[in-house]
C-alpha cells in the first residue's frame, strides 16, 4: 500500500470541535487523511471529517475521518475476518518475526513519525524521537516474546493428563490518549498482536496522525489486512462504540479516570476483559539525607517534561521540613533553566500543551491554587516571550505552602505545575503520599536504603522509583493501584493479559 500524502502535522479534534489558538491561520491544509480498516484506506461511513490543529500556531494541518459506530462495526467485522482467516494459521514465530520487521520499519521512519508526533502534539522533537525509538523497542520486545507464550502441565489427582493453552482473545479494542500518542498505542499493539489477537486502535481526536501512519507501516511489514485497524473519531462516539461492541473481547484503555469508569460500565455488556491505565497524582518524596543537588536537577523534568501532560508526573513534592527552604531554592533555580520553546527546536525541553483548551484548564488550576492560599515560587502563567505568543505555552510553575486538602494537591492538573508539601516524619511522608484517590507512580529520594525501601513499600502505587525519575520500561509491568487503573502494561504481565487460559484434561484411564 502506498503512504498517504504527508500530513505535516498537528493536533486537534477532541470531542468538542475546533480549538484554534489566538492567531489561527487558515492556509491550505494537506490532503485529508483516511482511516485504515481491513487493509484499506477509507473515509467515515457518513463522510464526516474533523480538523487536526497545531497547538504551536493554531493552524489547521489536515483533516481526518470522523468515524462513528458504523465505522467501528466495519472495523470489528474486518478484524474478525482477519482473526478467522490467514492470521489464525500463522505460527507464533511468524507473528514474532513480523513484529520484528514492524520494529525495523518504525526505526526507518523514526524521523517522519517523530516530526508528526511533535507537530501534532507540541512536544519537543527530541522527546518525540526518543518516544518513537521506544515504540520500536516495544515491538521488538513483543516480537521476541511471541514464541515464548507457553502453557503448563498440571499434576491433577485423577489418572489423566492436564495441560493449559494460552489462546488469543479475538478482536481487541485499543483506546489511547493524546499525551504519548504512539508510545501508549505501542504498549497495547505489541502484546495484542504478539498474542495472536486482531485489533482496532482508536487514537485520541487531538492526535490521530501517527496511528494512521503506523497502521500503513504494519501492512508494509506483512501483517494481513484487518489485523491492525485504525478508526479515528470522537471518544464519546467511536470510543464508546468500541467499549460497548459485542464483537470485541477486550478493551485496553489509557486516559482519564472518569472515562475509564464509563468504559468499565460499557464493557459489562458482554463481560469484556479490560485493562485501564488512568490518572495519577504521583508523589516525589525527598528526605533530608538525599542528594539534594541531584534531586533538584532531576525533579523538574519529572513534572515539566511533556509540558506536564504525563500520567506519571510527580506533581507533588513531599519534602522533609528541615530541608524545605533549601530544596525550594534549588528547585526554583533549576526550573528557571528549563528551556521552554518551539517544539521543532532541538534544544527545546518543554513545548506547548496539546491544545489551547488544555492550557486554559491548567491556567484555571493555577488561579484556583492561588485562591486557596498556595504561593507561586516560579512561573504561574503564560510565557512573556513574544516568539511564543501564538502557541499553547504555559510556564513551568512551582507552588509552595500547599496543604494536602487543596485541589492542586488532590486533582490531576495535567500541566507543568508542581505542589510542594512539607512533612516531619517518614510515617507522615507515607500518609501524605497516599492521601489521594490515585496510585500510579512516584519517587523516593534518600541515601538510607532501608528507609527508601520502607517508604517504597508504604506507598500505594503500581510503580515506584528510588533516587531517580524513571519507572517505565518495556520489559517491566506498569500500571496503577486504587483509581489509577487495573491491569498492567509492558513486560510479560501485559502479554498474558491479551490471552485467555484454556485448561485441557485427557482421561487416560
Ligand atoms: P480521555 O479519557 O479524555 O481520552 C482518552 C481516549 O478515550 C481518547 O481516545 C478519547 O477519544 C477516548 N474516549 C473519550 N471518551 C470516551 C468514551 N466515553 N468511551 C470510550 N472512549 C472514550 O483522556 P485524555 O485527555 O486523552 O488523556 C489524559 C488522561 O490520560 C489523563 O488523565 C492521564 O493521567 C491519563 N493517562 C494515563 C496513563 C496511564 O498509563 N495510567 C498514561 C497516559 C495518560
Amino acid at each position: 500500500m502506498t503512504a498517504q500524502p504527508p500530513a505535516n502535522g498537528h493536533d486537534h479534534g477532541h470531542d468538542h470541535g475546533h480549538d484554534h489558538g489566538p492567531a489561527a491561520h487558515s492556509g491550505a491544509a494537506a490532503t485529508p487523511l483516511k482511516m485504515v480498516i481491513g487493509g484499506k484506506l477509507v473515509d467515515a461511513a457518513d463522510g464526516q471529517t474533523f480538523d487536526v490543529v497545531s497547538p504551536v500556531d493554531g493552524r489547521v494541518i489536515v483533516s481526518v475521518p470522523k468515524g462513528g459506530a458504523e465505522d467501528v462495526d466495519r472495523a470489528v467485522k474486518a478484524a474478525q475476518r482477519a482473526f478467522d482467516g490467514e492470521w489464525h494459521t500463522w505460527s507464533q514465530t511468524r507473528r514474532g518475526q513480523t513484529l520484528a520487521r514492524f520494529a525495523t520499519l518504525i526505526r526507518q521512519h523514526l524521523e517522519e513519525l517523530a516530526q508528526l508526533e511533535s507537530e501534532n502534539m507540541g512536544k519537543p522533537i527530541s522527546s518525540a524521537r526518543w518516544e518513537i525509538g521506544a515504540v520500536a523497542n516495544v515491538m521488538e520486545y513483543y516480537g521476541g516474546a511471541a514464541n515464548k507464550l507457553m502453557g503448563e502441565t498440571i499434576p491433577v489427582s485423577k489418572p489423566g493428563f492436564d495441560f493449559t493453552l494460552r489462546e488469543p482473545i479475538g478482536v481487541v479494542g485499543l483506546i489511547v490518549p493524546w499525551n504519548f500518542p504512539l508510545m501508549l498505542a505501542s504498549w497495547k499493539m505489541g502484546p495484542a498482536l504478539a498474542a495472536g489477537n486482531t485489533a482496532i486502535l482508536k487514537p485520541a481526536s487531538y492526535t490521530p496522525l501517527t496511528a494512521i501512519r503506523v497502521a500503513e507501516l504494519a501492512l508494509e511489514a506483512g501483517f494481513p489486512p484487518g489485523v491492525l485497524n485504525v478508526v479515528t473519531g470522537p471518544g464519546s462516539v467511536a470510543g464508546a462504540a468500541i467499549a460497548a461492541h459485542p464483537g470485541i473481547g477486550k478493551v485496553a484503555f489509557t486516559g482519564e479516570t472518569a472515562t475509564g469508569q464509563e468504559i468499565m460500565r460499557a464493557a459489562a455488556g458482554n463481560i469484556k476483559k479490560i485493562s485501564l491505565e488512568l490518572g495519577g497524582k504521583s508523589p516525589n518524596v525527598v528526605f533530608a539525607d538525599a542528594d539534594l543537588e541531584r534531586f533538584a536537577a532531576e525533579a523538574p523534568y519529572s513534572v515539566f517534561d511533556n509540558c506536564g501532560q504525563d500520567c506519571c508526573a510527580r506533581s507533588r513534592i513531599l519534602v522533609e521540613r528541615s530541608v524545605h527552604d533549601e530544596v525550594v531554592e534549588l528547585l526554583a533555580a533549576a526550573t528557571l533553566k528549563v528551556k521552554v520553546g518551539d517544539p521543532a527546536d532541538d534544544a527545546t525541553e518543554v513545548g506547548t500543551m496539546v491544545s489551547f483548551r488544555q492550557r486554559q484548564n491548567v491556567l484555571d488550576y493555577i488561579r484556583m491554587a492561588g485562591e486557596e492560599g498556595a504561593h507561586v515560587v516560579v512561573g504561574g502563567g503564560i510565557p512573556t516571550d513574544p516568539a511564543l505568543a501564538n502557541g499553547a505555552y504555559v510556564q513551568p510553575t512551582i507552588f509552595d505552602r500547599v496543604t494536602s486538602r487543596m485541589r492542586i494537591a488532590q486533582e490531576e492538573v495535567f500541566g507543568p505545575v508542581v505542589a510542594i508539601i512539607p512533612f516531619d516524619t517518614e510515617e507522615e511522608a507515607i500518609r501524605l503520599a497516599n492521601d489521594t484517590p490515585y496510585g500510579l507512580s512516584g519517587s523516593v529520594w534518600t541515601r538510607d536504603i532501608a528507609k527508601a525501601i520502607r517508604t517504597a513499600k508504604g506507598i500505594q502505587s503500581g510503580v515506584i522509583s528510588i533516587n531517580c525519575n524513571s519507572s517505565v520500561h518495556a520489559e517491566a509491568p506498569f500500571g496503577g493501584y486504587k483509581m489509577s487503573g487495573t491491569g498492567r502494561e509492558n513486560g510479560m504481565h501485559a502479554f498474558e493479559s491479551y490471552t485467555q487460559i484454556k485448561n485441557v484434561y485427557i482421561d487416560l484411564s
